[in-house]
Formats: C-alpha cells, sequence, structure tokens
C-alpha cells in the first residue's frame, strides 16, 4: 500500500547511546526519591523502548513528516462543510498570552476579571451575530453544543407538562450528527424530503408535524449549499405544531451580519468556533460548540455562563439583548469591585447543567473573541460576502469548463455541490478519482461523497480569503482533469502519482488500524528495545 520513497519512522533513524543532551531535564533528588514509592511490581524491569536520537535527527524528521501533509498554511483547502476556514496567526497569539495561559481555572473571579469580560463579551456579540437572547459557551464541539440544544428541547417540553414530544424532525440534507444528536438525547429522528430545488418538502413537513413533534433540527443555508427560501413558513408550520426550531449553525460564512437565525424563527442553534470562528478544524484538536436560545429557552441553557453584576443592562454587542445576571443579589461577599462572575445553579435552577470542565475550552473562545474584535461588524458582513462571491464564481466557472452543479437553478451560499454522475456514467471516473488527482495538481480535495442526497458529489467551499488568482489555478486544476478523464480515465483512476502513498484501502485502515511499531532490524537495537 505504501509507496516506494516510504518516509522512514523515527525508530528507523535511532542509534544507540545518541541523544539530544540539551534537552534533558535534570532529575531532581525529590523526583528519586518518588520513584521509591511506586511498587516494585509496577516498575519497568526494562528502558522503556525509545528512540535514540540527536535533536537535528528529530527536528528534521517531525518537520519532514509536516511537510508531507496538505494543511491551510501550504495549499488552497476547498473541503466544504468542514472547511478550514481563516485561522488568523493573531488571534492565536493574543490567546496565548502568558497571562491567559497561565491563569487557573479555579482562580477567584476577583483575579480572572480580564478573562470572565472576554468571555462575557464573546457570549454578548454571539447574541448579536446570531439574533439569540441566551449563550453558553462551554460546549466542546458542534455536535456537543446539538446535544446541549435537544436536551433544552426536551426540558422545555417537560416543564410545560408535555413530555411525550419525542420526535426530532431532520430534513434529509442534514449533517449525521443531526439525527445521531435526537437519538442520543432519547429523541426519534424523522427525515424529512426535500425537493428538486434542495428547499424543504412542505407538504411532507406538514404531513410528519403532530402532537409528538419536539422540533427540527436544520441547517439554513442548508448543507446542499442552498438558503431555504421558505425558512419563515417552516418555522410558523412548527411552532403551530407546539415543536421548536433547532439551528445548525457550524457554518455562518454566509450570513454573517447579513441574515440571524432567530429572526429566521430559530429558538435553540450551536455555532463552531472551530470553523467560523479562527480556530482550526480538524485533525481532531479543541473545539467548541457555543449554544443560542430565544427567551423561552433561556432557564435551560447549560451552565457555566459568565455574568455581570452592576453596569448598563446590555453590552455592546447587541441592542436588544439582556444582561444575563438574573439572579438574587449577590450574597457571596464577593464585595463591589466583582463586575463578572460564573453564574452557577443558584441563577440557573432549571439549567439542564454542566456538560464541560470548567468554562469550556479557553483558548478557542479567546481565540473566537479576538477573531470578533479584528472584524468587527463591518468586518463580518465582508466575510459573508467574499465567501458568497468567491462560491458563486467558483461554481460558474467549473459549470463553465464543463462540470455539473447538484443544484444549477439555485445560487450557491459560501459553498456548492459539483455532481460526477454523467462523467461516471460515460466515462467510468467517479468524484474520488476527481479528488484525488487534485492532490497531484497541489490542492485539497474537496468534500467527497456527502451530503448523501447527491450521487458522486464534490462539496466545495472556498471560503471567503482565497485569491482570485487561487481560485483561477484550482479551475485550471479541474479543467485538466475533465480533459484527462475524456482521453485517459485510466490515469486518473490510478491518481494520485505524486504523494508518499497512492490509493489506500480505507476499509483494512479502519477495521485493521496497526500503529505499534515492532522492532525490524535486530543488530542495530538494543537490549532495551525488546518486547
Ligand atoms: C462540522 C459540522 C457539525 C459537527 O461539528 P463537530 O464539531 O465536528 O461535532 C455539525 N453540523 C454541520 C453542518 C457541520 O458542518
Amino acid at each position: 500500500m505504501i509507496a516506494r520513497a516510504r518516509e522512514p519512522l523515527i525508530f528507523e533513524h535511532s542509534r544507540p547511546g545518541r541523544a539530544a543532551r540539551a534537552q534533558w531535564p535534570a532529575a531532581s533528588a525529590e523526583d528519586e526519591r518518588s520513584a521509591e514509592h511506586i511498587p516494585p511490581a509496577l516498575l519497568r524491569r526494562r528502558p522503556a523502548a525509545l528512540p535514540e536520537l540527536s535533536e537535528l535527527d528529530v527536528v528534521r524528521h517531525y518537520t519532514r513528516l509536516s511537510q508531507l501533509n496538505f494543511s491551510i498554511d501550504t495549499h488552497f483547502y476547498p473541503l466544504g462543510s468542514c472547511t478550514m476556514k481563516y485561522n488568523p496567526k493573531a488571534c492565536n497569539a493574543a490567546a496565548l498570552l502568558p497571562e491567559f495561559l497561565a491563569r487557573h481555572p479555579l482562580s477567584p473571579p476577583e483575579l480572572s476579571q480580564g478573562f470572565l469580560a472576554c468571555v462575557y463579551e464573546l457570549q454578548e456579540m454571539l447574541k448579536a451575530i446570531t439574533g439569540m437572547r441566551g449563550v453558553a459557551l462551554s460546549p466542546l464541539a458542534g455536535a456537543h453544543g446539538e446535544f446541549a440544544g435537544v436536551a433544552m428541547i426536551r426540558a422545555y417540553h417537560r416543564s410545560r407538562g408535555d413530555p411525550t414530544r419525542n420526535e426530532i424532525l431532520v430534513p434529509q440534507a442534514a449533517h449525521g450528527t443531526n439525527p445521531a444528536t435526537a437519538t442520543m438525547c432519547g429523541c426519534v429522528a424523522r427525515e424529512i424530503p426535500v425537493d428538486a430545488d434542495g428547499d424543504v418538502d412542505l407538504s411532507a413537513l406538514r404531513a410528519a408535524l403532530g402532537p409528538r413533534t419536539a422540533g427540527i433540527m436544520l441547517t439554513n443555508p442548508s448543507t446542499l449549499g442552498v438558503f431555504e427560501r421558505r425558512i419563515e413558513e417552516v418555522a410558523r408550520l412548527v411552532h403551530a405544531a407546539g415543536g421548536l426550531l433547532y439551528y445548525d449553525g457550524a457554518n455562518l460564512n454566509a450570513i454573517l451580519g447579513k441574515v440571524r437565525p432567530g429572526d429566521m424563527g430559530f429558538d435553540v442553534m450551536h455555532v463552531n468556533l472551530h470553523k467560523t470562528f479562527s480556530t482550526p478544524h480538524g485533525g481532531g484538536g479543541p473545539g467548541a460548540g457555543p449554544v443560542g436560545v430565544a427567551q423561552r429557552l433561556l432557564p435551560f441553557l447549560p451552565l457555566p455562563i459568565v455574568g455581570r453584576d452592576g453596569g448598563p443592562a446590555s453590552a455592546e454587542g447587541g441592542g436588544e439583548s439582556e444582561s444575563d445576571d438574573r439572579g438574587e443579589s449577590d450574597d457571596r461577599g464577593e464585595g463591589q469591585s466583582v463586575r463578572y462572575r460564573w453564574l452557577d445553579e443558584r441563577d440557573l435552577p432549571q439549567s439542564i447543567g454542566r456538560l464541560a470542565g470548567f468554562g469550556g475550552n479557553a483558548g478557542v473562545l479567546l481565540r473566537a473573541y479576538v477573531y470578533l474584535r479584528l472584524l468587527g461588524r463591518e468586518g463580518l458582513q465582508r466575510v459573508a460576502e467574499f465567501a458568497t462571491l468567491n462560491a458563486n464564481y467558483l461554481s460558474a466557472r467549473l459549470q463553465q469548463v464543463g462540470y455539473d452543479a447538484a443544484y444549477p437553478r439555485r445560487r450557491a451560499s459560501h459553498e456548492f455541490i459539483l455532481t460526477l454522475r454523467r462523467q461516471a456514467q460515460e466515462l467510468g471516473v467517479t468524484a474520488m478519482d476527481v479528488a484525488k488527482r487534485l492532490l497531484d495538481l497541489g490542492f485539497h480535495a474537496p468534500t467527497t461523497y456527502f451530503p448523501l442526497l447527491i450521487s458522486e458529489c464534490l462539496l466545495i467551499e472556498p471560503t471567503e480569503t482565497e485569491s482570485k488568482e487561487t481560485l483561477d489555478a484550482f479551475v485550471t486544476a479541474m479543467t485538466r482533469i475533465l480533459q484527462e478523464a475524456r482521453e485517459d480515465p485510466e490515469r486518473l483512476q490510478r491518481a494520485p502519482y505524486t504523494l508518499p502513498v497512492r490509493r489506500l484501502d480505507d476499509v483494512h485502515a479502519a477495521r485493521e488500524l496497526d500503529l505499534a511499531y515492532r522492532e525490524r532490524r535486530p543488530q542495530e537495537s538494543s537490549d532495551a528495545a525488546a518486547s
């Protein structure tokens, strides 16, 4: 499976006795003594089988590995829906200020006013952006925010003596996390079809609504890359049936500063700070999926939330937002000077509870805070304008050179879908073949085979920060691929050619994942490496 020029494993660079001594921390006498308390049965009999290398060996090894990868710092990355959007280095630098890094999560609010003020203002800015009345920042991912949202929907129905509502409607095009979340929260997910133009099928929606309806989960623009035009009608129908509307706001780039889920009629939503708001998405790093709610769900928000005692009723972020301080007067003896504090169960007795240690992923929250401060209101609108302009430009150019859009009659949002259905039938070339060949030509592949609704699809999101030159270069590569598909389809079917690995057996890799290193060259092994 692995191509000829395989990168050696770090163990294969190892030479007995080699080390980076300058990097060794000296063991203190105290360290030595504490080791004596470990029961002998638990002590290693031989040293750990670690590779032995010089400092330069290690630096070069990992630098080389990092260059084998595609990354946002090296390549255009149009991976629709879960795109690597703009992650300014400045936001990261500010989030890593030593004062933030060194703050202990249990430090008292008197010593954390700066941090708490940032978190409070982030809550306020997200309220203003989404049109929601309350925001809690602690969920750690998009799916985690969805879990909080559906838990609040259930808590709401229970609090009204209506506990049998357990159906969550999910349009066909939804992200897979939506039905999964509904199921995890003890609800039944019920699929609603979409019509040929990508809008929710209203007659199917009407037929599905009833006394069991807890709510509907949808995103707008949808994962089909189009804006649901009858969203107000959808909201009216669901509300009339007694259900609530959940907005999957994982990707807000198309609507920032333009449309607000709260104004479309949504009651609860999450946003992915690790997509739209300056934390890199992918690679499994930390994320944040804050939730926002309309008035009627305020009592159920997850804790903690940062509240402000004193000062004007609302911060600069949103004219219509209310103070989060809904508690009784402060009897905790924190003193007059404390302005910001964590709200707890005494403030919000009906809360669905705590979903994360402390306040969530502080570094991710701070990056989002700095990003929003950098952009400001006008900057956010520019994000939406350029995200949609770039997507529509790229979609139009790719159709010009011969690709088929899944929804040719619709304008793109921040992303759009091509379908290779015709090429698959006529030339035997699939969406995967195009994706793999793009890697040879220096582009990260778009999202493939999602949404499931469209066969042989590529979901493409150029993002607002790519230049016209980059988009044109992508069109040139896609044009060349289409030409190869016609002239030499077999060449495409075997791509990629230039990467350290070729086509992998995905099933084998997933089912029989093998990450353990086993010694291969015994003549170079030290006694320690044997296992
Ligand atoms: C990414 C995404 C999610 C899930 O977010 P995670 O942080 O990966 O859990 C949900 N919905 C949509 C539309 C997404 O793009």
